[in-house]
């Protein structure tokens, strides 16, 4: 029997040259919002296999293009559609294989953090996935991923034990802490500057606990100085995400929706973690409490499903372990010119828990007690420059107060910055020219010491 395939390149997915019937649609497609960069790559693969995706790095290689990869499409930036590459579609991979007593999963890059929740979640197992629908573990998991209960289990890179990925030259390689140990280094944390293709992430699960529990307390903008300082100072295993938007139920006023979640064994143990968010200062004055409900961490959105995707989007974010009185002065003036909703700002307690599994070596480097994100969403191109402005300077204002910033949310075109270690960028860089030393991968849209560096 002879084989036969679509195209002459032998792959059997889409093979789209820029200004062909439906490259525009998996253009704009490849970008979750309307504010797809006017950044064009000269064909988009849509592979349908690990073998695909080996057949478009080598086409890439026969055509002179770089080489920019997507799985599910939701970097803000929009990092992999670069002029004149070629981008390989991951979001048709979605095979998930789990062994339930090795408490083990082969995981293909395009299935999203929800779809893996679920599913995980019925077969009584936990892998630390992202807050949000829609995300897809291919670029959350090789950027660091912090998600549900990542305060005890550390970014979600850190349970990823091996990779099967395609390299420069379209060889089909496995990398785990023992073989090709340096590429599942890079793999945890360099994000959309990793220099190959991961097909499939081999993640180690965890025994999923009895009780999700959240308290959700909404308070108004008078009381954001007290709110934010008692977060600041606030010690509890539970985790906690503030959301800032103006909203209706304060005549329009940004407030502020603080949610703390337990994840526990007992029922007793999940209501003692949340009793603590009831000593804050403000909590009398709070507009809204809804206290201890159970809930399932695989269908909620922390952010209350305000990403709409019919939006321009920009954001920018940092780490930080700074006293709120440092942050107040840009805090007010974020708050005075905050843009309408769905515009948001985040804050989540990732880090500094004393009890979080201990990080391994990894390219992974930058963390801190909180996390901020700043967010503006808007309908006019028109306004695309006022709100990179708003979103971009304020994050600025606080970079005295950050030690870094993390790939996820990243602003690195706008506002490059440190998002690993400067000994890590270095080993990158010293990988990227052994594993890709024709420079086939594009790398981050911009870099602290380089500029531009894709
Ligand atoms: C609504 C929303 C909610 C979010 N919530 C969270 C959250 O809770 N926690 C968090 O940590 N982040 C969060 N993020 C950030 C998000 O996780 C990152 O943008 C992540 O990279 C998205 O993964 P993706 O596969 O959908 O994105 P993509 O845009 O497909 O990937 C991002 C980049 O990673 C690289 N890449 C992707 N897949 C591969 C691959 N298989 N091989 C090689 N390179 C690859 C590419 O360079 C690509 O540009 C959120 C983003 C949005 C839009």
């Amino acid at each position: 029997m002879k084989k036969l395939t679509p195209n002459a390149t032998g792959i059997e997915g889409r093979v789209l040259r820029r200004g062909e019937e439906k490259y525009e649609h998996f253009r704009r497609g490849a970008v979750w919002h309307a504010g797809t960069p006017e950044r064009y790559p000269e064909m988009i693969v849509v592979a349908t296999s690990a073998e695909d995706v080996a057949g478009a790095a080598r086409l890439a290689a026969a055509e002179g293009l770089q080489v920019a990869v997507r799985s599910g499409g939701h970097s803000w930036s929009g990092s992999h559609l670069r002029d004149g590459s070629l981008l390989i579609d991951l979001s048709n991979l979605r095979r998930v294989d789990v062994d339930v007593e090795a408490k083990r999963a082969v995981v293909q890059p395009g299935i999203t953090g929800w779809e893996l929740a679920a599913m995980l979640r019925a077969e009584d197992l936990f892998f630390p996935t992202g807050h949000s629908e829609g995300i897809s573990v291919g670029g959350y998991l090789l950027q660091g991923g912090f998600g549900w209960m990542s305060r005890t289990y550390g970014p979600a890179c850190m349970s990823v034990v091996g990779i099967d990925l395609v390299t420069a030259d379209g060889s089909v390689v496995y990398a785990d802490e023992t073989t090709n140990a340096d590429l599942l280094w890079a793999a945890r944390g360099a994000g959309p500057g990793f220099f190959g293709v991961v097909t499939a992430f081999h993640l180690k699960l965890y025994p999923r606990k009895r009780f999700e529990m959240r308290s959700t307390v909404i308070y108004p903008l008078a009381t954001f100085r007290e709110v934010f300082d008692f977060i600041h100072r606030l010690d509890t295993p539970a985790e906690l995400g503030v959301l800032v938007r103006r909203h209706e139920m304060a005549n329009n006023d940004p407030i502020a929706v603080v949610t703390g979640i337990a994840y526990t064994d007992t029922e007793a143990e999940a209501r003692s973690q949340l009793a603590a968010f009831e000593a804050c200062p403000a909590f009398a004055q709070a507009l809204h409490t809804e206290l201890y409900m159970p809930m399932d961490y695989s269908h909620t959105d922390t952010d209350g499903g305000s990403r709409d995707e019919e939006k321009r989007w920009v954001a920018d974010n940092m780490a930080t372990h700074a006293d709120f009185a440092d942050l107040w002065p840009g805090m007010e003036t974020i708050l005075r010119d905050f843009p309408q909703a769905p515009s948001h700002l985040l804050l989540f307690n990732w880090g500094g828990y004393e009890k979080s599994y201990p990080r391994p070596s990894m390219a992974f480097s930058v963390e801190d007690k909180l996390f901020y994100g700043l967010y503006a969403a808007w309908d006019d191109k028109a306004d695309d420059a006022a709100h990179v402005r708003w979103v971009t300077e304020n994050m600025r204002a606080w970079e005295p107060f950050a030690t870094g910033t993390m790939l996820a949310d990243e602003n690195l075109k706008n506002r490059p910055f440190k998002f690993v270690s400067d000994e890590n960028l270095q080993r990158l860089d010293r990988l990227r020219a052994e594993w890709d030393p024709e420079r086939r991968f594009v790398a981050w849209l911009g870099r602290p010491d380089a500029g531009q560096a894709g």
